[in-house]
């Protein structure tokens, strides 16, 4: 059975978590440990780190923490890449000795590099960062991209080869369904969601899907561009997520919608997902 659930707030405190998501029912929650957009962090105090492993053990179902948008561990910047294999091995072990399940992060962007080379620095910094700290626990998750302004990750092939690196590390795959659909995978149609399921197949495996990020898609497959939108009001709609929901393997992943935060939407996008698996 999935899961479903949301990314929340963690604004105040990360203990604020658990009470947001308990209030829109959510049965599984993501957070950003830092402000996503700065570099800055005064970090977790070891008390902190105790409080949040007991409530999650209290919790008892699969958490994630998606971490900053301003990292790229593909950058040929050597300053900007050391900074952000930094911030990763932080988070990370925070994540480990919190007990969090899933560390998920956006690959890395090709700038002014070409994708072999962005490739390269990628499973390099990553090389880094589990030299300096192997997780026990969390599994890493490299999410899809819309491939959108060099963002790496978008195809599975790719992603494949950077998993291919790790061979025996806890590390998968968040599969983001708007960033797949606007990349240029069409889920929502019998042929495209079997030539998309053969793909992750051939490529990182089905079990290396760990979780998934489940977003409408204000753009039309192919179209590369990241806007997320209500579950069922995109160009994905319903069909697309029934196809995700009645697989196996990836019906029963834990969900996390990063829709819009409008009004109650979060409640609606989770009943809507809900009421799929009852069809
Ligand atoms: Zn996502």
């Amino acid at each position: 059975m999935a899961l479903f659930g949301a990314h929340v707030s963690s604004a105040g405190s990360i203990l604020n978590t658990f009470e947001r998501a308990r209030e829109i029912g959510a049965e599984v929650f993501q957070f950003f440990l830092r402000s996503p957009r700065v570099w800055r962090w005064n970090g977790v105090s070891n008390q902190l780190v105790k409080e949040f492993s007991l409530r999650l053990k209290d919790f008892g179902k699969p958490v994630m923490v998606h971490a900053p948008y301003l990292l790229n561990l593909a950058s040929p910047k050597e300053e900007l890449r050391r900074r952000s294999v930094e911030v990763f091995v932080e988070e990370l072990s925070f994540c480990d000795m919190a007990g969090i399940d899933f560390y998920n992060f956006h690959p890395g962007t090709a700038k002014g590099i070409d994708e072999d080379r962005a490739l390269r620095n990628i499973i390099l910094s990553l090389e880094e960062v589990l030299k300096r700290y192997e997780p026990k626990r969390t599994f890493v998750l490299l999410e899809n991209t819309a491939g959108e302004r060099g963002d790496m990750g978008k195809s599975f092939s790719e992603l494949g080869r950077i998993i291919s690196s790790f061979p025996g590390v806890r590390i998968g795959v968040c599969l983001d369904t708007c960033h797949a659909f606007a990349y240029g995978y069409e889920i929502n149609t019998e042929r495209g969601f079997s030539s998309f399921l053969l793909e992750i197949d051939r490529t990182v495996g089905l079990e290396r899907i760990r979780a998934v990020h489940a977003n409408d898609s204000k753009f039309p497959a192919g179209s590369r561009k990241d806007r997320h939108e209500h579950i069922g009001e995109g160009y994905i709609g319903f069909k697309g997520f029934e196809n995700l929901l009645r697989h196996e393997h990836l019906g029963s992943l834990p969900y996390y919608i990063e829709t819009p935060k409008v009004g109650d939407m979060d409640v609606v996008n989770l009943s809507r997902l809900r009421s799929l698996t009852q069809l």
